[in-house]
């Protein structure tokens, strides 16, 4: 039986292991997949365990889509130009890294008929999944994308013609009413805190929140209440494990999962 599983620290919001079981079991296909609390000195084991092949194919979550890819042998162009990858899979005898959560994103904005080209988008956060949300929205044709991190160096790395790095004290003279507001820091995932000051926000504002456990963090759970369109991480985390399963498998497998049977699923198995 084929192997895989999401490594990350902490691990225990990922519902990875109930989306790809639940696929595998759809569509009759023999294999498990599980969730693995990894310390930053245990991922060698787990590249190991890659390449001998005891695992079939990886998902990499937070706080290590950026650290792991020195260990990978080959990424594909695009995970280049992101800079960070969350799918590893062995082909012939190299380990090759890919982005899905870019797709994930863009497919996302799609299917709530968001309309990204020439607006100005707000994102809070700056590690691995704010590069792959960046390079969907360049791809989506933002205008402009305003920039905030704790870190402000690490948003500063990020810095182009497109992507303007800021402090947050600064949000309150730069945000208006139709900004799109874009979570993809941690923080509501294991608290009942926002990324930004909850009073800066107003119903005219489109807010997407990366987490998906709890599907209403914070930062959601305001913007519903005073009326504004929000988007929870849900299906952005559908859409990327179809899009991993598809590179796994070496082919759209995953053409045959009903979105929104799978979609249901996982809201009922949200804890
Ligand atoms: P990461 O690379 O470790 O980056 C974490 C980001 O959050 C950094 O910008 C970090 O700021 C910021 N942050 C963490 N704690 C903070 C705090 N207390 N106050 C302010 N900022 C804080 O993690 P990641 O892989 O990008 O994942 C980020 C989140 O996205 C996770 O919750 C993950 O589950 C979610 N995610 C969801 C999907 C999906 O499909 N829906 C896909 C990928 C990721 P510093 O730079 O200052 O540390």
């Amino acid at each position: 039986m084929k192997q895989f599983a999401v490594i990350g620290n902490p691990i225990k919001h990922s519902l990875s292991p109930i989306l790809h079981n639940w696929v595998f079991k759809f569509l009759s296909i023999k294999a498990n997949y599980r969730k693995i609390h990894v310390s930053e000195d245990e991922i060698p084991n787990i590249i190991k365990e890659i390449r001998d092949g005891s695992i079939s194919g990886i998902n990499v979550t937070i706080p290590y889509k950026e650290s792991i890819i020195r260990y990978i042998d080959e990424i594909n162009p695009r995970s280049i130009a992101i800079g960070s990858i969350n799918c590893i899979m062995k082909s012939q005898s190299k380990l090759i890294g890919n982005n899905t959560d870019w797709f994930g994103f863009c497919k996302t904005i799609e299917k709530n008929q968001i309309k990204i080209r020439e607006k100005n988008v707000f994102l809070f956060g700056a590690g691995g999944t704010a590069k792959a949300i960046i390079f969907a929205l360049k791809q989506l044709g933002v205008n402009k994308i305003y920039l905030f991190n704790r870190t402000v160096s690490k948003a500063n790395k990020l810095k182009d013609n497109i992507v303007s790095p800021h402090h947050y004290n600064e949000l309150d003279n730069l945000i208006n009413q139709d900004s799109i507001l874009v979570n993809t820091t941690s923080v509501g995932m294991q608290s009942n805190d926002s990324p930004i000051k909850l009073g800066l926000i107003n119903k005219q504002n489109i807010l997407i929140d990366v987490i998906y456990n709890p599907l209403e963090t914070c930062f959601i759970k305001y913007g519903n209440s005073i009326g504004a369109k929000t988007i929870n991480g849900l299906e952005m985390f559908i859409f990327q494990a179809l899009a991993s399963l598809d590179l796994w498998f070496g082919e759209s497998i995953t053409k045959q999962v009903n979105f929104q049977q799978i979609k249901t699923y996982l809201e009922e198995n949200i804890c």
